[in-house]
């Protein structure tokens, strides 16, 4: 039976092997994944979204393969919101977001960095493996810090998407009810399925929106002003 601490303990083996590999070197190394925004969007997402926000090249590297990094481990749900399991992607995200804050806190950026990337990975899957972006405006506001499962009775169309927060069972074979989709006939991992380009949208809006959230959340954390944004600086600006 796989406990949490030992779902974690594979993660962080997981990301210690990822952790390293960076650019064309991690896009070759894994495979695309059947179950995520594929590795080159994860990458594209975190270059196009920190660079604005004014990050570093090191410090965009660390994060984007740490994010990309959390798809060599595509067996839980929570970690990409596959199988409407939105609760426990909440779950992830607020605990890494929480760790990233510690971790800045106590001077390490680079474990931050790591931190930062796993919840961002689940923030950009969440719009690429559910229904948002065909009921929502890509802008709407969304906490992921407080998601629910849908009911078992909320149906899911495969071909509108129309209809409440849902998203698609993975692997191929796991839908629980009929009325349930497959992972494979709503998600938007790729740029041949339906509603990609506003899937990437979506994801980099709320990347970015995701990042600011979490730069304040720090320097209201810390009462020293200037020693916190000295502390951000060194997260961000490597
Ligand atoms: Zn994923």
């Amino acid at each position: 039976m796989l406990t949490a601490e030992r779902i974690d303990g594979t993660e962080q083996r997981m990301n210690s092997i990822v952790k390293g590999l960076s650019g064309f070197a991690l896009v070759c190394t894994l495979s695309p994944s059947a179950s995520a925004f594929e590795t080159q969007y994860h990458l594209q997402l975190c270059n196009q979204t920190l660079k604005s926000l004014g990050y570093g090249p090191v410090a965009i590297s660390e994060i984007a393969d740490s994010d990309a990094g959390v798809d060599a481990n595509t067996e839980i749900a929570a970690a990409h919101f596959d199988s409407e399991a939105f609760e426990g992607g909440s779950i992830r995200i607020t605990k890494e977001f929480e760790q990233a804050l510690i971790h800045l806190e106590h001077g390490r950026a680079g474990q931050a960095r790591i931190e930062i990337g796993r919840a961002l990975h689940a923030v950009q899957d969440f719009f690429s493996h559910s229904n948002f972006v065909a009921n929502r405006g890509v802008a709407d506001e969304i906490d992921f810090f407080s998601l629910q499962n849908p009911g078992r009775d909320v149906a899911c169309n495969p071909v509108t998407q129309k209809g409440e927060l849902t998203s698609g069972y993975y692997p191929q074979g796991a839908r629980p009810w009929p009325w349930k989709c497959t992972h494979q006939e709503i998600n938007k991992d790729t740029s041949k399925r339906p509603f990609h380009d506003l899937g990437m949208q979506a994801a980099a809006i709320h990347t970015t929106a995701f990042m600011k959230k979490f730069e304040s959340a720090f320097l209201a954390r810390i009462s020293d002003k200037k020693s916190a944004r000295a502390l951000l600086n060194s997260f961000k600006r490597l």
